[in-house]
């Protein structure tokens, strides 16, 4: 544990308890939070307390309850035939994460870190996925999930905004998906990611991240050709170099990628 400025910790069981002070920082699995020095935060509140549903299946949808690990949703069971299901799995696979952090690390953390590279945010945004976002003042807000990364690791979330739940549509979990990811080291993390999504009424969602600072969403009535894709994609905005992969690297290999995605699904 990196965190050496910590003086509190509290369990939160009731919407009270979720009221933040300025230097308190909500915790979810703790696997990026107890990875970092973090010298700002000196109290944690314990969000695995709250008495929240990890999944609720219902005609409308699936709920990702905020205490979800990811290996709690890899266990949804595949009787519920929704044909996107697999997309979890892949997501999952496509973190440098191991299956040992999956225990642990919640669904709706890595939505909320936001890394370019959060792979589960990139499933949830591919199947149109909406935060449930519970303000201080008791008020409640909702966002596309492909909306609230603001960059690469920063949100709209305001200090002492918790997301309380993921709502995946039912129409969304019934549409083909597929994902593709490359990285510059076998076992790294991602450089570029691409997810893309078949819906039965012919429309086409595809998702760029970890190549862009911000999901990169781009939609089609009725499918689209691989070359039109590819060409949109490398015409996005939000490309950036870092020690995983350079700007044009990404740009280009984010194209192919879709291109590949376009073709398995049509
Ligand atoms: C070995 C390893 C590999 C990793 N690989 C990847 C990777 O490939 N790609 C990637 O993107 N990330 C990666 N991560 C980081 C990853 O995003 C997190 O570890 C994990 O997904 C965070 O989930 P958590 O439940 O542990 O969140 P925590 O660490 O508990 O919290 C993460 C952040 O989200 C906030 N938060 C959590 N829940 C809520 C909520 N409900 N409302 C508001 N804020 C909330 C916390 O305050 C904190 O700021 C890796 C981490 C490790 C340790």
């Amino acid at each position: 544990m990196d965190l050496t400025a910590v003086a509190a910790y509290r369990r939160a069981t009731t919407r009270q308890d979720l009221a933040l002070s300025p230097g308190e920082r909500f915790l979810a699995g703790g696997t990026w939070l107890f990875s970092e020095p973090n010298r700002d935060i000196t109290g944690l509140v314990d969000l695995s307390t709250m008495p929240w549903a990890p999944l609720e299946v219902s005609q409308d949808g699936l709920r990702i309850g905020a205490t979800c690990t990811i290996a709690q949703l890899l266990e949804l069971p595949a009787h519920l035939g929704w044909r996107a299901q697999p997309l979890f799995e892949d997501a999952a696979n496509a973190l440098l994460a191991s299956f040992k952090i999956w225990n642990e690390a919640t669904v709706v953390g890595n939505v909320c870190r936001a890394y370019a590279a959060a792979a589960m945010l990139a499933a949830c945004a591919t199947l149109d996925g909406v935060a449930e976002i519970w303000e201080p003042g008791g008020g409640t807000r909702h966002e596309p999930v492909a909306s609230l990364p603001t960059g690469n690791g920063t949100t709209s979330l305001a200090h002492g905004e918790a997301v309380r739940a993921i709502d995946i549509p039912s129409r969304a979990l019934e549409g083909r998906t597929a994902l593709r990811k490359i990285a510059l080291a076998e076992l790294g993390r991602s450089g570029a990611v691409v997810t893309g999504r078949a819906d039965a009424d012919g429309s086409f969602t595809i998702v760029v991240t970890a190549a862009t600072l911000k999901p990169t969403v781009l939609r089609y009535p009725i499918p689209p050709s691989p070359a039109r894709v590819a060409d949109d994609v490398r015409a996005s905005d939000g490309f950036y170099t870092d020690a995983l992969g350079s700007e044009d690297w990404r740009r280009h290999v984010a194209g192919v990628l879709a291109a590949e995605i376009v073709e398995e699904l049509s």
